[in-house]
């Protein structure tokens, strides 16, 4: 008999658009194939677990006949591209959504050996050389993954300054100009080692939309070059950056492109978190924003919130768009399918999260135990009883409303940008997290460590007399990490570089 070995399916879908038949498919397989639930990961894509290897197969084929694909949702090639899911400007999001499928299909891996192992495609006999092949990627691919995303100002929602390659839509009168480039972000990096760090992207021009493409591919080949291809830990693209320098990244970009980026413009973010509820967006179209705890979508006693979700799916005739916060929004309703959908969320019970604690709303976590092979400690199973401690603490200071980013991850590697969490946890060891302080609101500042493995009473110890003293000396508007900060509990981080100083 050969062991039930299970594994765990990730579906990419750029900027987290999902049709209702693709959120059929995609309900249907986790119930036959996987543990019976989803997960709506923090780059916006699908994640199916318990996956039995003798289903694996038949599961990628009908993913693929729904037009969605597990293709670079994984290894040494560009991830999901990120795109900002904002309702509030409908017009601009699809025309950035158009990009990033673009970005997402020219930047995919364009070797048939996919097809041939999970679609039965028959084995071509290769006369092409490597470069005919994989005309970007050349035939040892990239040293490490790269992940780019698109942002919409003022919502920093994608957390551009954690991508290796980020854009910042520029949007003037309405109309999208073009985009500034921000290069060398990343989260993760290896406890003990002060080589490695979570790096923000810096911004290093600005390019028209039509020249997307090229300078996406020029940026990816510099790094297919250059990047560290002999000590795995110290591949990403950030630190081939910061060992050479934004002006050497910028002078090698332009002599491959030919041309120079312009000047930067212009931006403000004001928040990395989602709004929720119903809006009405410019096209005349409905968006409702639902909070989705930690991305899992499952059935419990008290919370049908699969079979909801598969109930509006059915009627529902625009599209589901996964937040990079890992909540969800049923997009682009009519008006006249707005009642039927509110109906289905009354009678399911769906939440927008308004009976929740500011704090709960924008937590985040990854996956971590039991299904991910790197953690050292629990996140997505652990973070909303550890969250239920501290919002009596925030509610002793009257601060239940106030918005505070709060993540956990279960390893470093930064699946849920935890360094970007105004309150931030990193796994140690069962039960043992790492505390970072200080992070920016709008995620332009990375956090600091505050405590080091510790477990949850000394977490708790920890922050109830930071929390007590952020209610009393506050400045009006004042978020919690500048508060840390400015009060010296812990240091400013702008760069990675000074993250462990
Ligand atoms: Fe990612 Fe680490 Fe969390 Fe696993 S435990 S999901 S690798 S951050």
């Amino acid at each position: 008999l050969e062991p039930a070995y299970q594994f765990m399916v990730r579906v990419r879908a750029p900027g987290g658009v999902a049709t209702p038949d693709q959120w059929l498919t995609m309900d249907r397989l986790a119930l036959q194939y996987g543990n019976g639930t989803l997960k709506l990961t923090t780059r916006q894509a699908f994640q199916m677990h318990g996956i039995l290897k003798w289903n694996m197969k038949k599961s990628i084929k009908e993913i693929n006949d729904s037009l969605m694909d597990t293709l670079a949702a994984c290894g040494d090639v560009n991830r999901n591209v990120m795109s900002n899911p904002n309702p509030y400007q409908s017009e601009i999001h699809q025309e950035v959504y158009d990009w990033s499928r673009k970005l997402s299909d020219y930047l995919s891996p364009r070797t048939r050996a996919y097809h041939e192992i999970w679609l039965d495609e028959e084995k071509v006999v290769d006369s092409k050389s490597d470069e005919e092949t994989e005309p970007m990627y050349g035939k040892y691919y990239l040293p490490r993954k790269f992940k780019i995303g698109i942002a919409i100002p003022p919502s920093n929602d994608v957390d551009v300054y954690s991508q290796d390659l980020g854009f910042i839509a520029i949007v003037e009168e309405g109309e999208l100009k073009g985009f500034n480039v921000a290069v060398g972000g990343g989260m993760g990096m290896t406890h003990g080692d002060t080589n490695t760090y979570p790096q923000l992207s810096r911004v290093i021009g600005y390019c028209t939309p039509d020249q997307l493409l090229d300078v996406a591919e020029k940026i990816i080949t510099i790094q297919r070059d250059y990047g560290n291809r002999s000590v795995r830990k110290y591949a990403r693209f950030k630190y081939t950056i910061d060992a050479r320098g934004l002006d050497w990244v910028k002078q090698e970009l332009h002599n491959r492109l030919g041309y120079e980026l312009a000047e930067a413009h212009e931006y403000q973010f004001d928040h990395n978190g989602d709004r929720y509820g119903w809006v009405k967006g410019t096209n005349k179209k409905w968006h409702l924003t639902l909070f989705i705890q930690n991305g899992r979508i499952e059935d419990t006693k008290e919370y049908p919130l699969m079979t909801g979700l598969r109930e509006i799916a059915k009627v529902h005739t625009g599209d589901f768009r996964i937040s990079a916060n890992q909540n969800l929004v049923i997009s682009n309703v009519t008006s006249h399918k707005k009642r039927k959908i509110n109906e289905l969320v009354e009678q399911y019970g769906l939440t927008d999260g308004k009976e929740y604690s500011a704090l709960r709303r924008s937590s985040m976590s990854c996956v971590a135990l039991p299904t991910c092979g790197m953690a050292m400690a629990e996140s997505e199973r652990y973070l909303p009883s550890l969250i239920s401690k501290i919002e009596v603490l925030l509610e002793e200071s009257g601060l239940r409303e106030e918005e505070i980013v709060i993540r956990m991850a279960g390893c470093p590697n930064g699946c849920s940008r935890a360094a970007l969490g105004e309150i931030g946890f990193i796994g140690k060891a069962p039960g043992k997290y790492n505390v970072y302080l200080g992070a920016g609101f709008a995620g332009q500042r990375l956090s600091k460590m505050y405590r080091e493995n510790i477990g949850e009473a000394e977490i708790l110890e920890t922050l109830k007399p930071i929390i007590v003293d952020y209610a009393k000396h506050r400045k009006e508007g004042e978020h919690f990490g500048d508060f840390v900060i400015r009060s010296g509990y812990v240091k400013e981080v702008l760069s990675g570089t000074d993250f462990h100083e």
